[in-house]
């Protein structure tokens, strides 16, 4: 509490009000105030052992990913990757955090029960959040894509005072990282890199064999690179993104606007001319059925994706570069201008040895991954 009273005082947020608190503009206030010197709270660490001696045998943890719409959790087995007991329920983020986290305990304790194991087998919960978070004190900072005021709620504290467990955060799109490179897409590689697609574009890096965290655990935001100086501007504040160009409702907003246009194509048939209904899915549907419309607004969105992996490739080197989300489900509409466009910009590097991959564990890489973040963490002092 004294280093968040520090932080805030340094930046006079109590006098700014909880406005800045729901913009990206506090994430970057937040972090740019620190000083390296107090950056070393927030920063993540992995590398101090043993804390807890009757921990350290423990393979079971709770994986947990709180999402926009539902929260889910599972039992996982670290040392696999296997996936038990899956159950979602609905987050319904306008109850409130307080709502959301006891249902989310409950959850969790309810998962740990189906399992049938004592509580006392379970090494602690991984919690996948969506949003900027300060993974060392367990707090979430603001989670720009949910409602209800989560701004400064100590989670991991929270959720460890209703269930009797250790509980450790990361940001979700790094749990879908850290889980297809153990058990997924990104397996065998030390290097890799990983975009989600989704309502937003996340991403995470594996570098020399670790995940990369940087300053309190925001490193490898991959679609909040700028592609086009001048482009639309972004959530995060940015102007040209990856994100503008290519997260569901990016490529949702281009057959909507080709439609409104009174463009001939087949996705205003596929909705009845209902804009509403137009999402990612029913553009690829089209595509597949041959409308040049729709296959160009992936080729539009493949391409800007494209030149944001090259800049990846050229600065990480990653061996293997995985694509996770919903809208990879349009697999070589997606793929086929990214691997053109990568061909076409990079040349410093050996591109030849970069494989482009969709994720290999689905809807359960975020639910590995925080588990497996939790167990990694359990030997944190
Ligand atoms: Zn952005």
């Amino acid at each position: 509490m004294e280093q968040q009273a520090r932080a805030e005082d340094a930046l006079g947020l109590r006098m700014i009000g909880d406005d800045l608190y729901n913009t990206y503009e506090f994430f970057k206030l937040y972090v740019s105030s620190q000083n390296p010197g107090d950056l070393t709270w927030s920063v993540g660490s992995t590398g101090v052992l043993a804390r807890n001696p009757c921990e350290a045998g423990m393979k079971k943890y709770i994986g947990c990913d709180l999402g926009g719409t539902n929260v889910r959790a599972a039992v996982v087995d670290v040392e696999t990757g296997a996936v038990e007991h899956a159950t979602m329920i609905p987050t319904l983020a306008r109850e409130g955090y307080m709502a959301v986290i006891q249902r989310m305990s409950g959850l969790i304790l309810g998962v740990i029960e189906q399992s049938g194991l004592p509580k006392s087998e379970i090494g602690g919960i991984g919690i996948g959040v969506p949003g900027v978070l300060d993974i060392e004190r367990g707090v979430v900072l603001f989670l720009p894509n949910l409602v209800g005021h989560w701004t400064d709620v100590p989670l991991s504290r929270l959720v460890s005072e209703q269930t009797g467990l250790p509980v450790k955060l990361i940001n979700d799109a790094r749990s879908i990282t850290f889980g297809e490179w153990k058990f997924g897409a990104g397996q065998g590689v030390d290097t890799m890199a990983c975009f989600t697609l989704g309502t937003g574009v996340g991403g995470g890096l594996v570098i020399n064999g670790r995940l990369h965290l940087g300053i309190g655990g925001t490193a490898g935001e991959l679609g909040h690179q700028t592609i086009d100086f001048n482009g639309p501007q972004c959530g995060c504040g940015n102007h040209g993104c990856v994100e503008t160009y290519a997260s569901g409702p990016a490529i949702a907003a281009m057959g909507m606007k080709a439609v409104a246009q009174g463009q001939k194509t087949r996705i205003a048939e596929l909705v009845n001319y209902d804009m509403n209904k137009i999402t990612p899915a029913i553009i690829s549907q089209a595509a597949q059925e041959g409308d040049p419309i729709a296959i160009d607004i992936y080729e539009q969105a493949g391409y800007a994706l494209g030149v944001g992996i090259a800049n990846v490739m050229v600065m990480v080197t990653p061996h293997r570069v995985v694509l996770a989300g919903g809208v990879i489900a349009a697999g070589e509409l997606l793929l086929g201008p990214i691997r053109r466009t990568v061909q076409q910009r990079v040349f410093v590097m050996p591109k030849e040895q970069v494989e482009i991959v969709p994720a290999a564990l689905g809807i359960n890489s975020g639910i590995i991954g925080s588990a497996l973040w939790a167990y990694e963490q359990r030997t944190v002092v």
